[in-house]
Parts: structure tokens; sequence; C-alpha cells
């Protein structure tokens, strides 16, 4: 499958892993919107949350698990926030379900 991200998840493309178990790959956004800025992705390929069902949505459970134990690695003791992107009017560049991670500052109150 051409996905950027099952290659990153394969080691195919090389990626500055942050964290890794047998359902989630996590690594640093290579353009980072914030000092601290992760990718959290499900290692089955999901176009979009738009693909999440109950056959999968263990992925998605474990990636909610992992975000607090990521957060305290990266010393986001301050908060921080977890955005997906979802299809063309919300802007999803890569179709691999991910789950940004920003933080490290003061984030703006915008959402749009
Ligand atoms: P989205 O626009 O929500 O689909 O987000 C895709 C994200 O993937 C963007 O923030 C990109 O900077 C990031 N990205 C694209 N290619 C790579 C890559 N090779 N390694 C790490 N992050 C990437």
């Amino acid at each position: 499958m051409d996905c950027l991200f099952c290659k990153i998840i394969a080691g195919d493309i090389p990626s500055a892993k942050v964290y890794e178990d047998d359902k989630v790959y996590a690594f640093r956004d290579i353009n980072p919107m914030a000092p601290v800025h992760v990718l959290i992705v499900p290692k089955c390929h999901l176009a979009s949350a738009d693909e999440v069902s109950a056959d999968n949505s263990a992925y998605v459970a474990r990636i909610f698990e992992v975000i607090p134990e990521i957060a305290k690695a990266e010393g986001l003791a301050n908060g921080y926030r977890v955005i997906t992107n979802c299809g063309e009017h919300g802007c999803q560049s890569v179709k691999h379900l991910h789950f940004h991670l920003l933080g490290g500052k003061q984030l703006s109150e915008e959402m749009d």
C-alpha cells in the first residue's frame, strides 16, 4: 500500500520515534507547529477517524491510553492539545489516521 505512515511504521522511511508498542507508533512531526509536536498512529491502516468502528477501536483506545504517558515523557505537565484532521474540510493531508499531540507552549484558543 502506498501510504507514507505505513512506510514509517514499517521502518522503510526514517522517523524520530517517540513511542512504540504492538498497536501504536508515535514519532515527531517533521514540520512541528509547537515545541512538542508528536504524531500518534495506529499500526493498522485506517484512512481517517471516519473509518473507526467497533472492529478497530481497540487501536484508538490504545492511542488514548498512551497519550498521557507520552505527554508526561515530553514534559507537558501544563497541558496539551490532541487533534485529528479528517478529510478535505478537516485539511487532512496524510490519509492514515493520526493524532497530533501539541504542547510545550501556550496554545491558541482558535480551533479553526
Ligand atoms: P495532517 O495535515 O493532519 O494530515 O497531518 C500530517 C502531518 O504529517 C503534518 O503535520 C506533516 O508535517 C506530517 N508529516 C508529513 N510527512 C512526515 C514525515 N515524513 N515525518 C514526520 N511527519 C510528517
